[in-house]
Formats: structure tokens, sequence, C-alpha cells
């Protein structure tokens, strides 16, 4: 390597660098003016029971389209949110579109549907979060049980003494708490004997190829076994084959969720799934 090349090689990584904060910068700039702009979003993904083949549940999947910058993704605009702290607003945001939308639903007579938002580790440590979600219950006077809320693996790493006393708060109120991603964190298991937890999601990746690769199949059924002799529930995560879902109950998984049964969708559409899905609808 010439002195010449390496200069040219951090000239471009500098570029690169300077490209990605740039754009960082835009988004967090729009980000702050998204939701008063109305340009986000609340997108539902149908859940459905394995044996039962019932719809039991919906996650709330934040959506963001922007005039000149089109649809970003939350799996680059979540980040940022988190870093500017903007997420607590935006996390708030999300949590009262989706009561809100529980009682709409319960008002149109779809009842025993339980919603899920994720949730950030930043909002997990706000020592508010137990006050906001009662409060926004007994707003839309939604009971705590048609609620369930997201946490990663990560929340339990960081702060394990706090994470104990938010989780108890959190369930005292009586909403549902269910790891995300399960398997993907590097925490250790056994959190999950003293944290309040209710259902396990088995991160997509291990069920993207359950069906070619051995190892993913038996973290799979590790994931399964272990959820079960703990008490715990189990949801698949982007399921997208029958072989997957047919795989999934042979094992015992719970629920599942993923393309093969619907893509999220926006409130409208969800509403209308859940019609047509309804016990009892034969459309
Ligand atoms: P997540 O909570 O693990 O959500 C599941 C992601 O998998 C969603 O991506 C969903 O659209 C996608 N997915 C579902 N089924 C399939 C499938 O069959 N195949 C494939 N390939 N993908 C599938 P999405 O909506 O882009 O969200 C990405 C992540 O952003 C979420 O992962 C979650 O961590 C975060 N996120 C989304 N909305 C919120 C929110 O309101 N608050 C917070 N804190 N995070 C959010
Ligand atoms: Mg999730
Ligand atoms: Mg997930
Ligand atoms: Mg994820």
């Amino acid at each position: 390597r010439t002195k010449k090349e390496s200069r040219n090689g951090y000239r471009f990584f500098s570029n690169q660098m300077q490209l990605q904060s740039t754009r960082h910068l835009q988004l967090m700039n729009a980000m702050r003016q998204a939701i008063t702009l109305g340009q986000m979003a609340v997108y539902y993904q149908p859940q459905m029971d394995l044996t039962t083949q019932k719809i039991v549940g919906v996650e709330a999947l934040l959506r963001w389209k922007h005039p000149q910058l089109g649809y970003i993704s939350p799996a680059e605009f979540i980040p940022l949110a988190e870093s500017s702290g903007l997420i607590i607003t935006i996390g708030s945001w999300v949590l009262e579109q989706a009561v809100q939308q529980i009682q709409q639903w319960q008002a149109a007579g779809i009842q025993d549907i339980r919603v899920s938002v994720n949730l950030s580790s930043i909002q997990f440590r706000d020592p508010g979060l137990p006050a906001l979600v009662q409060e926004i219950l007994q707003r839309y006077a939604v009971l705590p049980q048609s609620l369930e809320l997201e946490l990663t693996e990560g929340v339990a790493l960081e702060n394990p003494q706090g994470a104990v006393a938010m989780m108890d708060a959190l369930a005292q109120l009586g909403v549902r708490l269910s790891i995300d991603d399960f398997g993907t964190g590097y925490s250790s298991l056994s959190y999950l004997k003293r944290f309040k937890v209710y259902k396990l999601k088995v991160d997509q990746s291990f069920v993207r190829d359950i069906s070619t690769d051995d190892e993913d199949k038996a973290i799979v059924i590790a994931i399964i076994h272990l959820a079960r002799s703990l008490g715990l529930k189990t949801i698949a995560e982007g399921v997208e084959t029958p072989e997957q879902q047919a795989f999934l109950l042979s094992q015992g998984c719970d629920e599942m969720q993923g393309y093969l049964l619907s893509r999220p969708i926006n409130s409208e559409q969800t509403t209308a799934f859940l019609l047509a899905h309804r016990p009892g609808s034969h459309l």
C-alpha cells in the first residue's frame, strides 16, 4: 500500500461517514415533527394460535413515510430516536395509538385481541413508564390483559436489579411481558426465572432456515422446550412457509406471526382482517 492509496482510502472512509451523518442529522430533524405532521402510523401484524388457528393478537409496528425521503425503516430510525431521546415521545404515542385501537376494536365487537407494543430499553428505564401505561389504559377504559409489552434481552443485561423492579411494576398492572428476538442476545438464562415474563418470541433468524438447517432447528426446539418447562408461552416470528408452520406446530410452539399469515397492515386493513377471521365468520 502506497501512502497515496491509504490517503485516498481514508478520504473515501471519511466521505462515507460524512454522508451517513448527514443522513442521520436529516432524519433526526425530520423525526421531531413526523408525528404532528401525520407522517407516522402504527401498523399491525396478526398473530395466530397454531393449534386452534384463531387470531389471538397483533403486534404494533411503527411506520414512517416522509414526503421527500420516502419510506424509512424502523430499523434505521428507531436507533436514531433512541440516541436523541425522542423515543420517549414516539414510544408514548405508539402506546396510546395501540390502546386507543384496542378500544375501537372492542367497540366494533372484536373482543379478545391482544395488542403487543415494542418497548425500547430507553423507555424501559424511564421510572414514569408504569404510571404512563396505567394512565393510558384508564383513559381508554382498556383492560391491562389486552396489552402486551415486548422487551429485548438487553434490558436484563444493562441493569438487572432495575429491570426486575420495572418488570414487577408492569406485571403488577396486569399487562403481559414478552421477550422479543429471543436467543439473539447475550444475557444469561437465569433472568427468566426472576422476571415476570409471559412469552418468548423465537427470533426470525432461527425460524428462517428451520427446514434446511439442523442447528437452527435444534435451537428452535430448545427454546420451545425451555419455555414450556418454565411455564412460558412461545411465539415464532418470521414464519413464511407452510413447512415452517407445520414444524412449529409439531414441536408444540403456541403461536406464529409472519408473512405467511399476513404482512403488517394498516389500521383499517387490520380491522377487516380481524372481522374476517372472527370465530364463526365464514369469509
Ligand atoms: P421486531 O419487533 O422483531 O418486529 C418484527 C419485524 O419482522 C418487523 O419489521 C416485521 O415487519 C418483520 N417481519 C414480520 N414477519 C416477517 C416475515 O415473515 N419475514 C420477514 N423477513 N420479516 C418479517 P419492522 O416492522 O421493519 O420492524 C423492525 C424492528 O423495529 C422491530 O423488530 C422492532 O425492534 C423495531 N420497532 C418497530 N416498531 C417499533 C416501535 O413502535 N417501538 C420500538 N421501540 N421499536 C419498534
Ligand atoms: Mg417486536
Ligand atoms: Mg422480533
Ligand atoms: Mg427485532
